[in-house]
């Protein structure tokens, strides 16, 4: 066989493999295979060291154990509780015990009798018997006789219905196409970082380990190259920018924001000012900014996007402020419009060479014929700052010189995005902002090509929150809804956050309609309450939120459309419900929308913690008001695929790699990307690894590379 790449083998459907039939290979599509790339890279859960395998009659009552066994009769029944329990004999030849699952119904057809698994778990005693309660377990099917010493534990999916055994010789197959894989990592590289064999012996040896220690080198060495895909193709997108002499060089030392800022009623904070600098510096160089501010809710942004939306304006240019939502657009034009309202720029066309900075609002909502307005204004230069949500670059409205976008509330401004705007003839500025603070290493992975800018120092005057926890249906429950009427009481507002319902966002808005007339009836009886939920027109949702921000309203009952970017300092107390189905980054942002300056804060966690992570969020939220802390819990309690989404730039990728624990490999392979790219920039030299990192980042780097 010739040399292959990783390239090549995502291009053998498995149905090629001896021994797959079409049919299997639809099975294993439903579990996101399809070439035999996919197969080598189903890497094992877990692996089992038959040697160590227990046996039933030797099980020590309080230790972990794993057994291989055949279940002989499966069973389930109601508890005392109404718990469902389902109890197996399982027997490994010899002796038998029992194994029971509290919770987990299925289990009684996952494990009918005759079924092989693997168990583990620590040994209890019960009734005088040994048993297994809530085991790991990996149903195995037949383990032929030819299986190692090391039996590899392959992830499963019950809809596909193929067993750990099958997957094992499917990719027993496929190894022999990995045989020939050759190696992209240079040999001096490969020793420096004690990466010992090259990568055909990784596939092979991760799926056929001969001990653990193999197992543990090949994970290694696979790890490794997952992270190098990442960061050689941050750090080539981060110098092709960088490199790039298309931006705007603006000018930007005006008097425009100094008048800004001196007609502040507040001093900006230190790092409001740093912050500011460091986008002036991007702004006057011609390469296009492409800035991360990262700051927690509250930390006062906003102004600093204003600033940098003024600097461009200063020069004569437009800019665009993208929200996520309706809601968010609406309070920032609002915001903008009084911020801005006694700043004169010069024009050509006005008498005395001077008009007012012109702020716009544009969504979905705007029509036609105020579209047609606002383009006419854009096109004769007459409308300095635009303030909507997607419509704003994906309308048709046309900016005739647009110098900068900011984007609040997003992670990611993508290629897509600048290519759109490149296609009308800008390449603008990008200004992204963040509420939700990225641990390090994980901004490293997502952000490794943006710069950074951290708010950390909240603006002066923030209020204390005092969060509590409390069980629903309980008195500190009724007593959570007293501290909120007091308030009322003293002319402060309130949030209800209402429960998250799974389902359509349609069933979320019935649920928050019920709360909403249950409180109005029950709890909250007398007091002004609105409702805001997704399902509302855009006009509904606008007039509520006047409402409330103009005090008319006492207490909002939501959902979480109210999660980003609210802001109104009068109100002090926040009620979350079923707080525990929330995450925790999600309750952060939700609790900041108190504390905010109306006085003292209270928020209340209304939390039935039924699993270990709920509890652990609930502490997390109760012990710290510090974002940036509780992104790292965030991280840790759930790791890094699952707080970031799995499409978010490439963490699909990492099947071996876990963040925050892979630290050192992330800052290796960055080391390592640096130097390869240090040596040849457009990776000539290096064409596969080119070919991998297209593959893994698509459309965002395939211009970096040439071929
Ligand atoms: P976020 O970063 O969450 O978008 P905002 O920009 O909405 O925060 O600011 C939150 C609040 O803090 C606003 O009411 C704003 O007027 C106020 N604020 C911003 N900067 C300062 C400052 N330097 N001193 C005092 N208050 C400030
Ligand atoms: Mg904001």
């Amino acid at each position: 066989m010739t040399e292959q790449s990783l390239r090549a083998l995502a291009q053998i459907p498995t149905s090629e493999l001896p021994g797959v039939s079409d049919k299997l290979a639809e099975r294993l599509e439903i579990m996101g295979i399809t070439t035999v790339l996919d197969l080598l890279q189903h890497y094992p859960r877990r692996y089992i060291d038959r040697t160590k395998q227990a046996v039933i009659a030797d099980l020590v009552v309080g230790e972990e154990a794993t057994v291989f066994g055949t279940v002989t009769s499966i069973s389930s029944r109601k508890t005392r509780t109404r718990k469902t329990m389902v109890e197996a004999k399982v027997s490994d030849g010899d002796a038998t015990m029992t194994v029971t699952f509290f919770n987990q119904p299925w289990r009684e057809k996952q494990l009918s009798a005759g079924t092989e698994a693997a168990f583990f778990a620590k040994v209890d005693l019960y009734q005088g018997r040994r048993q297994m309660v809530n085991p790991v377990v990996d149903v195995v099917g037949q383990l032929g006789e030819k299986t190692g010493v090391i039996v590899p534990i392959y992830p499963q999916s019950g809809k596909a219905d193929i067993s750990t055994s099958q997957l094992a010789r499917i990719v027993s197959n496929a190894l022999t196409y990995a045989d020939a894989l050759s190696d992209p990592l240079d040999a001096d590289i490969r020793e420096e970082l004690k990466l010992v064999n090259d990568r055909a012996w990784a596939y092979r040896a991760i799926h056929r380990p001969t001990d653990g220690a193999e197992a543990h080198q090949a994970a290694r060495r696979l790890r490794f190259d997952e992270f190098l895909r990442m960061q050689l193709g941050l750090v080539a997108r981060k110098r092709a920018l960088d490199g790039e002499t298309t931006g705007i060089t603006h000018t930007v030392d005006g008097p425009l924001v100094p008048k800004f800022h001196a007609s502040l009623p507040y001093e900006l904070t230190g790092d409001q000012q740093r912050t500011i600098r460091e986008i002036a510096e991007d702004l006057a160089r011609p390469a296009p900014m492409h800035r991360l501010l990262q700051g927690d809710v509250g930390s006062g942004k906003t102004v600093v996007a204003l600033s940098a939306l003024l600097m461009a304006v200063q020069g004569g240019y437009q800019g665009a402020f993208m929200a996520p939502t309706e809601v968010l657009a609406e309070q920032h034009f609002l915001a903008a419009r009084e911020m801005l309202a006694q700043l004169m720029v010069t024009s050509d066309l006005q008498l005395g060479g001077e008009r007012p900075v012109t702020v716009a609002l544009l969504t979905n909502r705007t029509t036609a014929a105020e579209r047609r307005k606002l383009a006419s204004a854009l096109a004769a230069g007459e409308c300095d700052i635009v303030i909507g949500t997607h419509a704003l670059i994906y309308g048709d409205v046309e900016f005739s010189n647009l110098g900068l976008v900011v984007i609040d509330e997003q992670h990611r401004f993508g290629v897509e995005q600048r290519a759109l705007l490149r296609g009308r003839g800008t390449d603008p500025d990008v200004l992204v902002m963040t509420a939700t603070p990225i641990p390090r290493t994980a901004g490293m992975l997502i952000y490794g090509d943006l710069d950074k800018s951290e708010l950390r120092e909240m603006p002066p005057g923030r209020t204390p929150i005092t969060t509590t926890v409390v069980a629903p249906e309980t008195d500190a429950h009724v007593q959570a809804y007293g501290q909120l009427r007091a308030e009322v009481a003293n002319l402060h507002q309130a949030y209800v956050v209402c429960p998250l319902v799974e389902g359509s966002p349609r069933t979320e808005a019935k649920a928050a309609t019920d709360v909403f007339a249950e409180l109005a009836t029950g709890e909250l009886a007398g007091l002004r309450l609105g409702l805001l939920h997704g399902q509302l027109k855009a006009a509904e949702k606008e007039s509520v939120m006047a409402e409330f921000r103009a005090g008319e309203i006492d207490v909002l009952v939501a959902t979480t459309v109210i999660e980003v970017g609210v802001d109104v300092p009068n109100a002090t107390v926040m009620v979350i419900e079923d707080a525990n189905r929330f995450g925790l980054s999600q309750l952060h942002q939700l609790r900041g929308r108190v504390g905010r300056g109306g006085g003292a804060s209270w928020c209340f966690l209304v939390a039935d913690a039924t699993t270990s992570d709920a509890e652990a969020r609930m502490e997390a939220m109760a012990d710290s008001t510090d974002g940036f802390l509780l992104a790292e819990r965030d991280l840790e309690i759930r790791g890094a695929g699952e707080v970031f989404g799995e499409r978010q730039s490439g963490f699909s990728d990492l099947k071996l790699g876990r963040i925050p624990r892979d630290e050192k490999y992330v800052i290796a392979a960055r080391d390592t990307a640096q130097r390869i790219l240090d040596a040849d920039p457009a990776l000539e030299a290096h064409r596969q690894l080119a070919e991998e990192v297209e593959d893994l980042l698509g459309d965002d780097v395939e211009f970096l590379f040439k071929s």
